[in-house]
């Protein structure tokens, strides 16, 4: 039975461990964080809780189609019918209509589901790949080893692969080249609602991207929790800043633009390093000599559609070389 490695239990490494098992595979995933999920996350802090990452998402791709169908009926997934809007200026108009799906009741139900009985070593940030005569072996950043296996798969955010791929070189650089971008990422719980009459904004001037009120998707507590995103820019301009003035930065910004605000019953940034991928998408990239590759939205276009896809394509990869 081949013995594959998958680096990050995000929603590639998570659909590329389930496509393997299904083909027979013995796999083993490893992630530096607490529980599944990468960037498709949920924050809980008490008895609220907040989508910081990613938001929404949409299927095309006729390969995801059959499973989105069987996570609505597991019922970890649903239809997000919020009030969308795009704003520009004083503008306002309605997003373009498209089938919107998020977690529930959260969005890290989704991971949840996709983990299942998966072999997964949780906190555990593999700082090393090398390769020997009995296969791949892979180190932890305490000295921890792994190993052997006959694949590996690198499913993290395209920066922290880079030092990952010593041992393939053309890999290597490609991946290099992929550049993505930092989030800011403010949650908030008013008093009271604030002054804003839509359940998700596309921000297309001023220091924000999205703004949503997390309680408009199905399953949520229905308290005011609101989240927002800076942009690059904006959250290059804070990213060394103390968070709790970066919180503040955050309610100007909303004031300047929608008016006073209500008092704040919870109010927390977090930092997002590596959040959205731009320029060109490389595709998966794969290695079927050496057994190596890596993968995840950044190959695909940014979203976690294309973490999904990624993570079937190359599973699908390692099972036609046998
Ligand atoms: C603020 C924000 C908003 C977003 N909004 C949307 C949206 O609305 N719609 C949409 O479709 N997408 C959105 N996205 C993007 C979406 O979250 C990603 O496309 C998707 O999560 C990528 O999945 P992935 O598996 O490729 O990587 P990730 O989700 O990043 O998962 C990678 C995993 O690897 C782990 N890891 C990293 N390094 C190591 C290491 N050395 N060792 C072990 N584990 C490691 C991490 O802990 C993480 O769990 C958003 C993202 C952010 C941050």
């Amino acid at each position: 039975m081949t013995r594959v490695a998958i680096i990050g239990a995000g929603p590639a490494g998570l659909v590329a461990a389930r496509t393997l098992v299904d083909a027979g595979a013995d796999v083993c995933v490893f992630d530096k964080g607490r529980r599944p999920g990468g960037r498709l996350n949920t924050r809980e802090h008490g008895a609220y809780q907040f989508d910081h990452g990613a938001q929404f998402f949409t299927v095309r791709d006729e390969r995801i189609s059959p499973m989105l169908e069987d996570w609505v009926s597991l019922k970890v997934v649903a239809l997000w019918e919020g009030r969308l809007v795009r704003l520009m200026g004083d503008t306002a108009e309605v997003a373009r209509p498209t089938k919107r799906y998020v977690g529930t009741p959260s969005m890290v139900s989704l991971a949840g589901e996709l983990s299942g009985d998966l072999e997964i070593r949780r906190s555990t940030r593999i700082a090393g790949v090398e390769r020997n005569k009995k296969g791949w072996q892979l180190h932890d950043e305490r000295g921890g080893d792994y190993g052997a296996f006959d694949q590996v798969v690198i499913a993290i955010p395209a920066p922290q692969a880079v030092p990952l791929l010593s041992e393939v070189p053309l890999i290597q650089r490609a991946v290099e080249a992929v550049d993505m971008a930092p989030c800011f990422a403010g949650m908030f719980v008013f008093a009271e609602p604030p002054p804003m009459d839509f359940d998700g904004a596309f921000v297309g001037d001023g220091p924000f991207t999205w703004i949503a009120r997390d309680a408009s998707k199905p399953g949520r507590p229905d308290v005011e929790a609101w989240v927002v995103h800076a942009n690059s820019e904006w959250t290059r301009r804070h990213w060394s800043g103390d968070r709790t003035d970066v919180t503040k930065r955050f309610l100007e910004e909303l004031t300047m633009r929608f008016g006073p605000f209500p008092n704040t019953l919870f109010e927390r940034a977090h930092r997002w390093g590596y959040a959205l991928a731009g320029g060109s998408a490389p595709g998966v990239l794969w290695d079927a000599k050496l057994g190596i590759g890596a993968v995840g939205d950044w190959c695909l276009g940014g979203r976690v559609e294309g973490a999904l896809v990624s993570g079937i394509q190359i599973a699908d990869k390692i099972v036609a070389s046998g």
